[in-house]
């Protein structure tokens, strides 16, 4: 099957074409940092505007490029939620116009479960089940993934994403945004272990992240005013890729069923940190698979290809479906000490 896929759920506008066998036929991703950079995050009315703006073009020069008319399409998918409600609705309602206009099914689809799935576009031996963190900039959470539309929700964090505590340091850095790949360049002229920052969490019973306090010690730190930035960035960069092997080893001991240890997300496109995931999977002997740096932040291939699969799953929506700002991905999860999803 050939899948239109469209994102529209934060910053990055894009559209794409994957077939079934994993052939990328088009990827268009129009990102707006410089449409941002002057707020130092993202504006929630720039960012929908854009969207507005771009999305019809990236479809149009995506079938152009692919030579691919939409009669040729099988299924349109797109981004349903969850994410900032203005964008998500851009590429939704385009979504389900040229659903209607061409008369193909839709396919509304929660952005976790491209993120979820994208490692398997990238690796065609991957097999359910695995288990995937997922570290975004809205989200770090540890899942078994069983199947399409099957993800079990091992951990959370009870207070701030990952991508969320980057950024954040990133600003208190003043970096620049966006703040994950600043952070990553900053620590690479950095001392991981010149600034004592604390590990939320790291050896606890319990299954979840936080990242919250080591944001506040990052404030500290600075204001301290006698270490330099790029040692900050490098002992936050530690701090959290500890965190993150902590509670995902605790993870790997509560899945034997999984198969792989799997990254996604937009965090799983910082080097340092797949490097440390990855040497966990090895010593647990586990397959380790992350998607490319690309395919790790927001783009349509992933949504094309988490389209591909739930055509093949005979998984589809109604023109009625709705935009959600907030969807969890396990719905059954209880909420981590009210933390949202
Ligand atoms: P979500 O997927 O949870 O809805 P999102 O779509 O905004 O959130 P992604 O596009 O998946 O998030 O990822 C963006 C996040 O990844 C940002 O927080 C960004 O700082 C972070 N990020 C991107 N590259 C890197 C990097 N090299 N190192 C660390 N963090 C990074
Ligand atoms: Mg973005
Ligand atoms: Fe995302």
């Amino acid at each position: 099957s050939l899948i239109l896929g469209l994102e529209s759920s934060c910053d990055e506008t894009a559209a794409a074409l994957v077939t079934s066998d994993r052939r990328i036929l088009a990827h268009k991703l129009a990102g707006q940092e410089e449409a941002h950079r002057p707020f130092g995050g993202v504006v929630p009315e720039i960012a929908a505007r854009a969207h507005v703006e771009r999305m019809t073009p990236l479809v149009e020069a995506a079938l152009a490029e692919a030579g691919i008319s939409l009669r040729q399409v099988d299924a349109i998918a797109a981004t349903a939620g969850p994410g900032l409600i203005g964008g998500v609705m851009v590429g939704l309602v385009t979504a389900k116009a040229l659903a209607h206009a061409a008369g193909k099914p839709l396919i509304a689809l929660n952005h976790l479960e491209g993120h979820a799935l994208s490692p398997r576009l990238a690796d065609p031996d991957l097999e359910f089940p695995y288990l995937l963190l997922l570290v975004s900039g809205g989200h770090c959470q540890l899942l078994l993934v069983e199947g399409v539309g099957t993800y079990r929700r091992l951990a959370t964090t009870i207070d701030d994403a990952a991508g969320e505590a980057f950024d954040k340091t990133a600003k208190l850095l003043g970096l620049g945004f966006p703040g994950g790949p600043a952070v990553e360049r900053a620590a690479l002229l950095g001392d991981p272990g010149a600034v004592p920052l604390p590990r939320p969490l790291v050896g606890s019973a319990e299954p979840h992240f936080s990242f919250a306090g080591l944001k506040s010690a990052v404030l500290r730190a600075r204001d301290a005013g006698i270490h330099r930035p790029e040692d900050i960035a490098a002992s936050f960069q530690q701090a959290v890729i500890d965190c993150l092997i902590d509670r995902t080893a605790r993870a790997i001991g509560r899945a034997p069923q999984a198969t792989a240890l799997v990254m996604a997300g937009g965090v799983a496109a910082n080097t340092p940190i797949r490097a440390a995931i990855e040497g966990l999977a090895a010593r647990n002997g586990l397959r380790f698979v992350a998607p490319p740096l690309w395919l790790c932040t927001d783009n349509g291939a992933m949504i094309a290809w988490a389209g591909a699969e739930r055509f093949a799953a005979g998984l589809f929506d109604g023109l009625d479906a709705p935009a959600r700002p907030r969807w969890p991905l396990d719905p059954t999860a209880e909420k981590a000490r009210g933390a949202g999803v």
